[in-house]
This record gives C-alpha cells, sequence and structure tokens, in this order.
C-alpha cells in the first residue's frame, strides 16, 4: 500500500529522497515468516519508517539535502535507527529537509523542495518537511525528524500531522549530523498519539555511545494514553499571553477554541506571562551561528565529499560565515558569551513558569505556511521559529498537534512541559484525538 501511495504521489510531493523497496519488501517478508513461525516480533513490526536525511541508516545516502555530502553512503546505523530495526520496524527510505536542517520550509534541500500534501502549492514547513509530508501524504506509518529550533514541531503544524521534540537527552543523538548540538533532539512524527507513543518506546532512553544522553526511566508510553477521556481532568494549563500576541488573528481563534475545550473536558486554566519572548531569537540564532560553524569544520573537502563552502547554499554559507565571525576571540564577551547568559536567563524563565503548572499550552508556529516559490528574507524566516525556539533553549519536551485549519491549511498547537515529563504531553496529545 505505501509503495503504491509512493510511486504515485512522491514525483510531486518530493518527501522521500531516497527509497529502498527490495529491502523494505526483504524485511517485511522475514517478519512475516517470523510470525507464520510462531516467533517473537518486536513492537514495531511491520511499521513502515521514514528517516530523515541527516540521521545514519546503513547503506542509504545520508546527505543532509546538501550537494556537499551527495554521494556519502552511510557506513552505521544511528542508535535510533538500530533500535527501530531491532524492534522490526522497516525503514523504506531517507526524507527530504533543509540544507543541513537549517531552515523553517524544506525550500533550500540540493533535490528540490517538498510540496505540503495538506496545503498544495504551500510550504511543508521544515527542516523535516520531508518526514512530516511523508505522514500526512500517507506513505508511511512513521518517520523521524530532528529538532535544534522547531524542525519536527514546525512541519507537523504546517501539514496537520504530529510531531515530539523529546526532552534534551532522552533520546540518543548518536548518528545525526549535528546542526546545534545542545539544541538538537531526534524525534517522531506520526498521524496519531499512539504512533507518537509507540516510537519514542522504541528510541527513547539511555545510550552509552552518547554521551548527554540520561539515564532515565523510559515510560510506557503506549500504556499511558489508554484513557484519553480522563486525561485533562486535573490538569493545569499555562497560557503565556506573549505567545497569543505574536500570532495571526485565525491561528489564536483556533487555539483559544481548543483551549475553552479543554477547559469543558475539565482542565484547569492558568494565565501567565513570559517576558522574554523578544530575546529567544537572537539568543537562539547566534548560539546556531557558532555551534553550526564548529560543527562544519569536519566537511572540508578531505573525508567527507566536497569543502562545504564551495558547494553549499546561501543560508548554509551566512551561518558558517556568521559562526566564524562571531568566534572570534575579541567578540567572545560580546556575542557568544551573552547569548549564553541570555540562555540561562531563558530557561530559568521558562521551568519557572513550568513549576505552577504541567504544561504550557499556545501555538506552534505564529503564521500560516508561505506559498512556495515566494522569495523572504532571512528575518522573515526566522519568524516562523519565535514559539519553537524556547523548548530548545530551555532543554524541554515540546510537541505539536493538529488543532484546526484556515480555509484548509493546518494549524499546529503545541504543548511544552517540565525536563523528562515527556509523558504528560503524549496523554494530552491522545487526549485530542
Ligand atoms: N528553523 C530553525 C533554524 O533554521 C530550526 C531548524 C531546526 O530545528 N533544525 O535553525
Amino acid at each position: 500500500t505505501f509503495i503504491k501511495q509512493i510511486e504515485e504521489h512522491n514525483p510531486n510531493i518530493r518527501a522521500f529522497v531516497e527509497l529502498n523497496y527490495d529491502e523494505a519488501r526483504k524485511r517485511a517478508n522475514e517478519i512475516d515468516d517470523k510470525i507464520k513461525n510462531g516467533q517473537k516480533v518486536g513492537k514495531l513490526a511491520g511499521m513502515v519508517v521514514g528517516i530523515k536525511s541527516n540521521i545514519n541508516v546503513e547503506d542509504f545516502h545520508i546527505t543532509a539535502a546538501s550537494r556537499t555530502l551527495e554521494n556519502y553512503q552511510g557506513s552505521y546505523d544511528a542508535t535510533v535507527v538500530s533500535r527501530i530495526k531491532a524492534e522490526d520496524g522497516i525503514i523504506i527510505g531517507m526524507t527530504n529537509m533543509d540544507e543541513f536542517a537549517a531552515g523553517s520550509s524544506t525550500e533550500t534541500s540540493f533535490f528540490g523542495h517538498t510540496d505540503n500534501p495538506a496545503a498544495p502549492g504551500r510550504i511543508p514547513g521544515g527542516s523535516s518537511g520531508g518526514s512530516a509530508a511523508a505522514i500526512a501524504a500517507g506513505m508511511c506509518d512513521l518517520a523521524l525528524g530532528s529538532d535544534t529550533g522547531g524542525s519536527i514541531r514546525n512541519p507537523a503544524s504546517h501539514c496537520g500531522v504530529m510531531g515530539f521534540k523529546p526532552t534534551y537527552g532522552a533520546v540518543s543523538r548518536q548518528g545525526l549530523l549535528d546542526l546545534a548540538m545542545s539544541f538538537d533532539q531526534i524525534g517522531p512524527f506520526s498521524r496519531d498519539a499512539s504512533g507518537i507513543a509507540l516510537m519514542l518506546e522504541v528510541i527513547a532512553g539511555e545510550d552509552r555511545r552518547e554521551c548527554t544522553t540520561i539515564d532515565w526511566n523510559v515510560p510506557e508510553f503506549t500504556s499511558s494514553i489508554t484513557d484519553p477521556e480522563n486525561a485533562l481532568k486535573g490538569m493545569k494549563l499555562g497560557v503565556v499571553k506573549e505567545f497569543f500576541d505574536v500570532s495571526d488573528g485565525p491561528i489564536v481563534n483556533i487555539i483559544e477554541d481548543r483551549i475553552n475545550q479543554m477547559q469543558e473536558a475539565g482542565a484547569e486554566v492558568v494565565e501567565l506571562s513570559f517576558d522574554y519572548l523578544k530575546l529567544c531569537l537572537p539568543t537562539y540564532y547566534l548560539i546556531n551561528y557558532v555551534e553550526f560553524f564548529s560543527a562544519t569544520r569536519k566537511y572540508d573537502g578531505r573525508k567527507y565529499g566536497e569543502r562545504i563552502e564551495e558547494v553549499c547554499g546561501e543560508e548554509v554559507l551566512r551561518r558558517i560565515q556568521m559562526g566564524s565571525y562571531i568566534s572570534q576571540k575579541e567578540f567572545s564577551g560580546k556575542y557568544y558569551n551573552k547569548a549564553l547568559q541570555a540562555r540561562s536567563l531563558i530557561r530559568k524563565e521558562i521551568t519557572g513558569l513550568l513549576k505552577d503548572v504541567d504544561v504550557l499550552v499556545g501555538p506552534t508556529v505564529p503564521k500560516l505556511p508561505h506559498k512556495l516559490g515566494t522569495s523572504l528574507e532571512p528575518m522573515e524566516m526566522y519568524a516562523y521559529d519565535i514559539l519553537t525556539v524556547i523548548a530548545n533553549l530551555a532543554g524541554i519536551p515540546a510537541a505539536s498537534t493538529p488543532a484546526g485549519d484556515v480555509n484548509g491549511i493546518p494549524v499546529g498547537m503545541q504543548f511544552q512541559a517540565k525536563p523528562l515529563d515527556d509523558e504528560k504531553i503524549v496523554q494530552l496529545m491522545a487526549a485530542q484525538e
């Protein structure tokens, strides 16, 4: 079914940039045989999965949608990928993205843009636009993306699917090509909360090969969503005024309706205020530039593919140049150290707000996705990220779930919770279905 769907729609949507049907069929047959022989099968048995092109999968091309790595072939499986395979998930292909995950529209891919299956002719969001589009177009059951400043939640919002960014350190980044390693997290896309729960259960947990992972008791996410009717009873929802002030009217209306419904289902609303929203984008981008500059020094044309500066797109080059400039010794006190201080302040304020409530709820993205081919200034593109970068700056879990639409264009609602309260968000997502 999925292969048929991909063959029919992928040429127009371009959610996948590489596919391997033979291997997928082989794996499916092996799982079938196991079932026939009465052998035990894994949690993901028979589920078809798409993987963002910046996560290593053996024998696929791991290009990060850049010409720099056009011919780079994965020689090992990232930890998340080995865990998927160990649970009998079937990896069907690699999904499209913004070059090196640096974007919010999936327009900067070396392979060409991805279209939005839910709102054709518009961007699918990004940078994990291919993964979100693959789910929205029914090309696979589950997909993985990476989220540095919103790259899972933003395309989930624009494509009308669910996307989850775990607590920093809850899921291993081993085998992920870094954008900014102190923000990056891998997480799932799905059409429903049970898919999100299932994938989190498989990929979360400490990894000896990745030193920022946390040694935590991974909840049984799939069993914690069995009572969605009661999930909202007594739940304290924090509604931050500023998240609504920066969002477009029709989006605000949809989210407010949803909050009212949650209140009717037993949730309590607490109005909150966050004074540092204006600080979030500059802080995020300064740190992103510096960490990305550092991460790209290995693409010098000797070991992996081409020398990055010679072949990359405009946005990637901008970040490398800015990162190199900001990192100069004479500026350290001026930009990077200031950004680190601001980041601590933001983290303190946000976790402070979360002390009084269970989750923060609001829009995921403050505006609707633009039409493909519209040319945007960098600052206009960055403006999409204002509500999503907060969770990465603070290291907290956050997710986007479909909330409604404006003339058919999907709008997502974001939940953010305390570190390692990922389970609470999954329960709330299940209650939205
Ligand atoms: N749009 C943000 C950026 O360009 C976030 C990207 C991401 O999360 N990978 O950095």
